[in-house]
């Protein structure tokens, strides 16, 4: 059967058409951030694919939060500048004849993984997203944890570090994982911590020291280049991310915690060893946990939606 698969980004939109889950298509345009916008978007990318009304069995979307999961409404995104997009309503318009499922994207990752991944069939695991953001999504004994309203698990939200003062997170809070790791706060972590480090003057810190420090990926590119202080930027990442999916672990006991996100899958041979190395740390022996690479690279939100519309998880309302 065919499935549509929307994975609403807060950059990119894209659809795919999915076939016994293979991407036979797939298309992508920018996100204009407003209802209307993403009302054509949508459209657009329908007629590109040459999917539309009474063609496909069923949709499955993986969006960007806070979602009102009841409705299928994107609600307060700070992403976005549309206050409430009616995801359901806008979907329904264009499939008017298909079910149409619609969940947050680190959730359907999850059940993509789940289904679909590397550890299929794993009855507890995670999925965390280390973006621009930091998000996950967890199945417990074979069920996909939802929460009433979607975001049932925000996970880059749990406090990693009770002594950081390098300022707030997005949400507010304080001594966040994603306002330490998260892709658009990684060159504000560079500089806080050039604040005390007392190593070699490199040219990252430097940098930091004069907040001229512009993306994550500079940071990153430092790093593979040997750069002191911008591997110990890279380390506290690491470091704050362990410290993240041990207190996950810690609270869904899963088995494997499967890691994806551009941040996290374009720089995993620096990340992952020293994940893996923090994690013996917080995670000893007795609850050791099994870090494993996301299985669908970018297409993580695709084959999430296409699983959650393949099979639908318990909870989850259609439209
Ligand atoms: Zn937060």
């Amino acid at each position: 059967m065919d499935i549509v698969a929307v994975d609403i980004g807060a950059t990119w939109v894209r659809m795919a058409l999915v076939r016994d889950g293979v991407i036979e298509g797939l298309k992508r345009e920018r996100n204009p951030g407003t209802e209307e916008g993403l009302a054509r978007v949508l459209s657009s990318l329908a007629r590109e694919l040459a999917v539309g009304r009474g063609e496909v069995g069923s949709v499955g979307v993986a969006s960007i939060g806070p979602l009102d999961l009841q409705k299928g409404y994107i609600v307060g995104s700070p992403n976005i500048k549309s206050h409430i997009i009616r995801l359901s309503t806008l979907l329904k318009r264009l499939f008017p004849r298909s079910r149409v499922a619609i969940a947050n994207d680190a959730v359907a990752a999850a059940w993509g993984e789940y289904l679909l991944g590397v550890r299929a069939g794993t009855p507890d695991l995670g999925y965390i997203t280390m973006s621009t953001g930091v998000g996950g999504g967890f199945v417990v004994g074979g069920r996909l944890l939802l929460g009433s309203r979607g975001n049932a698990h925000e996970v880059g939200h749990m406090v990693v570090d009770m002594w950081w003062e390098g300022g707030r997170c997005g949400c507010g809070g304080v001594g966040h994982w994603e306002a330490i790791a998260g892709g658009r706060w990684i060159p504000r972590t560079s500089q806080v911590l050039a604040r005390g480090w007392r190593g070699a003057e490199t040219r990252l810190y430097r940098a930091a020291l004069e907040g001229r420090v512009g993306s994550a990926k500079e940071v990153f590119d430092a790093a593979a280049g040997g750069d002191d202080f911008a591997l110990h930027v890279v380390d506290y990442v690491a470091r704050a991310s362990a410290a993240g999916i041990a207190s996950a672990k810690a609270a869904y006991d899963v088995d494997v915690v499967i890691i994806g996100g551009s941040v996290y899958l374009n720089n995993r041979r620096l990340l992952k060893p020293l994940i893996e190395k923090h994690l013996e740390a917080y995670s000893p022996f007795s609850s050791k946990i099994d870090v494993v690479d996301a299985s669908f690279g970018e297409n993580e939100g695709i084959m999430g939606a296409y699983a959650i519309a393949y099979r639908k998880p318990e909870d989850l309302p259609l439209f």
